[in-house]
This record gives C-alpha cells, sequence and structure tokens, in this order.
C-alpha cells in the first residue's frame, strides 16, 4: 500500500518506524550513540547534524503528517522558529510577521533580529491586505500563525501564500495550535510549516520538542544553519516523542470534541462575556477556519464578566490544572496577561486585544461532563467567595 493512501492513525503509528532487525521488537530501538562509524559508510551520522536513526526515522512520520518531503526535529519550538527564520534571513533582509501570535516568536524578533541587522514590520491586523501593505522590497520572507496564540484568529493560508508567491517571498507557519491533524498548511502553499512538539505532538506535558517540515530544497538551507546552531534534541527524548505520536490523531480529535462543546456551553454561560473559538459560527473567520481546517482544535479562551475575578476563578478549579504550556491530555488553563505574553508591555497586549480577563484554555481528553462541572462550580465559588 503506498503511504499516500495510508489512513491518519497508520501514518501516525507506523511511518518512521525503526525496524529491530536484531531482536524484532514490536517498536522502535533507541539509538543513544553520539558516535558512528566515518569511513565507507553513506552518512556521516552525529546527533547535531540531525541524522542519527531516530531522528531521521522520525521526520518521515513528520512529513508524512505535514505532507512535505522532508522534516527535522529540535530541541524546542523556539529552537525549530529561530533556525527557520535565520537559515532564510541575514543582513539588510525583512520579514513580515503577523501581529497575532505567540509571544516567544515576537519576543526573539523584538530582541534579537537588530543584532543580526534583520528588519521587521509586525502586521496592523491578519487579512491578506495586512500582510500586503508591509511586504518591502528586500521582504525575504513572511510568517504567519492561524489559529492564533491566545485569540485564535485565523489566517487566510492560501490567500497569504499566493500572495508571496506573486512576490517570490518564502512564507513559514507556525502550525502549534491546530497541529497536522487538523491542518495542512502546504496544501495551501505554504513553504514551511513549523511545529512546537512540546504541545500535541508530545501531548503529554512531558516533552520539550519542535519540528519543521518542508520540501529537501528548503530543509537542506535549513540544515546548513541548524549544524551550526546546535539546536538537535536527544535521541532518547525524540523515541518519546515517537511512541507519543502514535496517539496523535486519537487524542487530537477528542480534544477537538471536547473543545467544541466547551466552546458552545461557555457561549451560552451568563458570567462569560466572550468566547474565541474557530468553530462557533459567531467567530468572525468561522467560514475560513471551516476551508481550511479539518477540525477547529482543541484551544479556545474566554473571558468572565469583569466582575468576576479571573485568577480567583482558576484557583478554584478543582480538576482543570492552571497550567503553563498547552496540548496535553490533561485540561489546562492560563492566563496569557501573566504567562505567554506577560513579556509584552501592557500597550502591546492592549493593541493586540489580550485584557487581563482573558483565559485561554488547553482542552484535554477527560469527559466532557466533570470539564463543564469544574467550570461551573468554580464561577459559582468565586462569585460566593467574592460577593460574600
Ligand atoms: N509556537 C506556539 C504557538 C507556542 O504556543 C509555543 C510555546 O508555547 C511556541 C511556538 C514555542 O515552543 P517551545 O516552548 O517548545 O519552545
Amino acid at each position: 500500500m503506498s503511504k499516500k493512501k495510508q489512513g491518519l492513525n497508520t501514518i501516525c503509528t507506523h511511518v518512521g518506524e525503526i525496524k529491530d532487525k536484531q531482536f524484532k521488537g514490536a517498536v522502535s530501538p533507541i539509538y543513544l550513540s553520539t558516535s558512528y562509524e566515518f569511513d565507507g559508510v553513506d552518512v556521516k551520522r552525529y546527533p547535531r547534524y540531525f541524522n542519527t536513526p531516530n531522528q531521521e526515522f522520525l521526520a518521515k512520520k513528520i512529513a508524512a503528517l505535514e505532507h512535505t518531503e522532508a522534516a527535522m526535529i529540535f530541541s524546542s519550538g523556539m529552537a525549530a522558529i529561530s533556525h527557520m527564520f535565520l537559515a532564510f534571513l541575514q543582513k539588510g533582509d525583512h520579514i513580515v510577521v503577523q501581529n497575532t501570535l505567540y509571544g516567544g516568536t515576537s519576543n526573539f524578533i523584538r530582541e534579537e533580529f537588530h543584532k543580526y541587522g534583520i528588519d521587521y514590520t509586525f502586521t496592523n491586523g491578519y487579512a491578506v491586505s495586512d500582510f500586503e501593505a508591509a511586504i518591502q522590497s528586500n521582504t525575504k520572507l513572511i510568517h504567519i500563525e492561524t489559529p492564533s496564540n491566545p485569540l485564535l484568529t485565523i489566517t487566510d493560508i492560501k490567500g497569504v501564500a499566493d500572495l508571496a508567491k506573486s512576490k517570490g517571498i518564502v512564507t513559514t507557519i507556525d502550525n502549534t495550535f491546530a497541529s497536522p491533524v487538523n491542518q495542512n498548511p502546504i496544501d495551501f502553499g505554504i513553504d514551511i510549516v513549523m511545529h512546537s512538539a512540546t504541545k500535541y505532538l508530545g501531548g503529554h506535558s512531558d516533552i520539550s520538542a519542535g519540528a519543521v517540515a518542508s520540501s529537501v530544497a528548503h530543509m537542506d538551507r535549513i540544515w546548513n544553519v541548524s549544524k551550526n546552531l546546535g539546536g538537535n534534541l536527544s535521541d532518547m527524548t525524540v523515541w518519546m516523542l515517537e511512541r507519543s505520536m502514535k496517539t496523535l490523531a486519537l487524542r487530537v480529535k477528542a480534544q477537538n470534541k471536547n473543545a467544541r462543546k466547551l466552546a458552545k456551553f461557555l457561549d451560552k454561560h451568563e458570567d462569560v462575556s466572550k468566547v474565541y473559538y474557530p468553530g462557533l459560527k459567531s467567530h468572525p473567520e468561522h467560514l475560513l477556519a471551516k476551508a481550511q481546517m479539518k477540525g477547529y482544535g482543541g484551544m479556545l479562551s474566554f473571558e468572565l464578566r469583569k466582575d468576576i475575578d479571573a485568577m480567583a476563578f482558576m484557583k478554584q478549579l478543582n480538576l482543570i490544572k492552571p497550567s503553563m504550556s498547552l496540548a496535553g491530555v490533561e485540561s489546562t488553563m492560563l492566563l496569557p496577561s501573566k504567562t505567554s505574553h506577560s513579556l509584552l508591555t501592557q500597550e502591546q497586549r492592549d493593541a493586540v486585544g489580550i485584557s487581563d480577563q482573558l483565559i485561554r484554555f488547553s482542552v484535554g481528553i477527560e469527559t466532557f461532563r466533570d470539564l463543564k462541572i469544574d467550570i461551573e462550580h468554580a464561577i459559582i465559588n468565586t462569585k460566593t467567595t467574592s460577593f460574600a
């Protein structure tokens, strides 16, 4: 059976397995060696060359999931982003970056790029026209994030890809929030896809990793820079990531289902003033999300009424953990103003619409009813405590 015809769960489970020829074990062995023979071999293997057996084989699974020719695995999502950007940008170049995106990416650009003489423009909005308006004669990259962290804005992937192609600009996307289960940006013309694999690819809140997927030509360029910067992942963790990814589609589909139900429940709740979820018909880009996503994802954000303190509410939760990061099988919530976007100034947060009341909800695989009850109780307890 050709790889293309294989189903998602088959790809997750089997693509990129290393056959245990010696003992015939059912799962991939771990090759921990940092030293490989150099003479008479086709490939000179070394961890920082991103080509140890476990790295090489897991990359096949990621490439298959993202419909690309090649992939590379990194030690974190930020390692993936920084290596990817630095492979395509040099002194005098310019990048257009979506204004609503993960705070760490925005910090990296704002704090590091001037040291390299790289110029950047954050768009005013996330419509295709906002990207067009920000392009300069020296623009080499356009970077988008959709759905974005934490406001779940949806960018027109094909619209931006077509615009960039017409001007010979390379496009990159942070596909972390969607995961390859819900969105394959390459099919819409994007050149390079990256993930914080710490999130859905890992999925159990116990792995820090990143991934980039693209054509062989783009990946060669990224590899040339990455071998010098050295952000490879240890093979032990690569193996753990491979194991985790076997259940990627099962997990993400369960998270999609729970998130959709919870978004509807919160949307109707009298103490919730706003819900951000692309699966809701009221989301401004719902139809666009429907056209470019296969599922709406496990992430949503919401704001409680102004008289209910968001931090006090989180302290009343029993099941859902007030916790950093996202995409684990367990449900977590956080305040972006105090975590992922705390390094932005109040002014920068206001400009992109991240209020102090905003709660980001990473929906897990627990039973929907239990999550709903936890939220209901926490709201009631917060109100009783603060109004007593
Ligand atoms: N991209 C997104 C959308 C994220 O949410 C994060 C982390 O939260 C990153 C990238 C960075 O990933 P990492 O923390 O693995 O470096």
